[in-house]
């Protein structure tokens, strides 16, 4: 949620509190930012309990706290947390799931704020990983999505700092984890979020390649072609390098599409730095572009920077970038048109009931006329027109 509608809707939290008695909380990572929690002290004193990203598991006995002594509660700590086993999840799906398997951040990219409010990057251990997937599998999840600030580094920390963890079924990398939950019966697919560029070794890339459950699409958050500029945002990686890095992916992973993020109008990004960006947009010719315009955060380097780049010149960047990516996904789209494509179903579609709506292995949503009874089925699809953000297909049986 934007930070402006976040604190907008605290209006709306004081009357339910005067209305209906709610205790009111708040917490996670914004909450770890002293100037957040200060200005919610200060403008909002009807908060119960401000709690942080580290303090999570003691959210059952600060509410306790609270209601037993009416009084409020602050609990935050500054120092890096542990990963806690056991906590309940409230899942949305019944079909996919999301797994955490690591947890904070080391990389300090000069743009984000996650390693000061998630503090340093602890891989949860490889048997509560796995014995979560396999339940998960015995409930009828189908797609698996393992979660972490920078998945491809799972447990290099702790191998790097001669942190103690029980190696379960040989797991001691993201590699041989990816490996390990493709033999789960009833996982049918499993994606990730986010790996690192400079941590795309050779093994995860054959893990990738031999592992038929794990989707083709690979997530490559790019930030920006130009080497100056991703030096600037400590991205610790150079054009050349994410290009070559793109190019060893493409030859050695059959059918790999990509996806990207990529922030525009970092300080100090020129026009012609700029191009650089679209340079290898035009290249690697992404499947999906997450674009964003820089803006600022309070605490981190890029905040402090002096050479800000004007609104009005991030706005026109952005739509230039825009206007590419569209270009571009139009024409990836056509060539889906024809094709059988395998797809898991995941329900009605938001926008029309009639119809059924399923993801591609590479991420693209396709709506088709079925049965509900094919919802959570893997299903072969054949694509027969497309649309800027869908595709349609029709079921195939041959
Ligand atoms: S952008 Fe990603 S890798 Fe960089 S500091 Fe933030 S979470 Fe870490």
């Amino acid at each position: 949620m934007p930070k402006k509608n976040f604190l907008e809707n605290f209006g709306e939290l004081k009357k339910l509190k005067q209305e209906k008695g709610f205790i009111i909380a708040i917490g996670g990572c914004m909450m770890q930012e002293k100037h957040i929690t200060e200005k919610i002290k200060s403008s909002y004193p009807f908060v119960d309990i401000i709690f942080g990203t580290h303090t999570l598991q003691n959210f059952p006995e600060d509410l306790y706290n609270v209601l037993e002594t009416k009084k409020k509660l602050e609990d935050i700590i500054d120092i890096d947390g542990k990963i806690y086993e056991g906590l309940p999840i409230k899942r949305d799906s019944k079909i996919k799931a999301s797994v955490t398997i690591m947890n904070g951040c080391n990389n300090f990219c000069s743009y984000c704020i996650v390693p000061y409010v998630r503090g340093r990057e602890r891989s949860r251990e490889p048997k509560n990983i796995i014995c979560e997937i396999e339940n998960l599998a015995k409930e009828g999840y189908k797609e698996i999505t393992l979660l972490g600030q920078n998945v491809n580094s799972y447990l290099k920390v702790e191998k790097e700092k001669n942190i103690p963890f029980e190696q379960y079924k040989g797991i001691n990398s993201f590699a041989t984890l990816l490996k390990k939950i493709n033999k789960i019966d009833g996982i049918e697919r499993i994606r990730f979020i986010s790996p690192h560029p400079k941590d795309f070794t050779d093994d995860v890339i054959e893990a990738i390649a031999s592992s038929s459950k794990v989707c083709k699409l690979v997530h490559l958050p790019l930030q920006a072609g130009n080497t100056k500029v991703l030096k600037e945002m400590n991205r610790k990686y150079t054009k050349e390098q994410y290009l070559g890095l793109v190019e060893k992916m493409k030859n050695k992973i059959p059918n790999l599409t990509l996806s990207t993020d990529i922030i525009v109008g970092f300080p100090g990004e020129t026009d012609e730095e700029f191009e650089d960006t679209l340079d290898v947009v035009r290249k690697v010719n992404f499947e999906q572009v997450y674009m964003f315009i820089y803006s600022r955060r309070v605490g981190t380097p890029g905040d402090k920077m002096e050479n800000q780049i004007p609104e009005e010149e991030k706005h026109k960047r952005f739509d230039k970038l825009k206007e590419l990516v569209e270009s571009q996904m139009e024409k990836s789209n056509q060539k889906y048109i024809g094709t059988i494509q395998k797809i898991l179903v995941e329900g009605e579609s938001k926008n029309n009931k009639d119809v059924l709506t399923g993801r591609t292995d590479s991420n693209k949503v396709v709506i088709f006329d079925g049965d509900r009874s094919l919802i959570g089925k893997m299903i072969n699809v054949k694509i027969i027109s497309e649309h800027m953000w869908y595709l349609k297909g029709e079921i195939y049986n041959g």
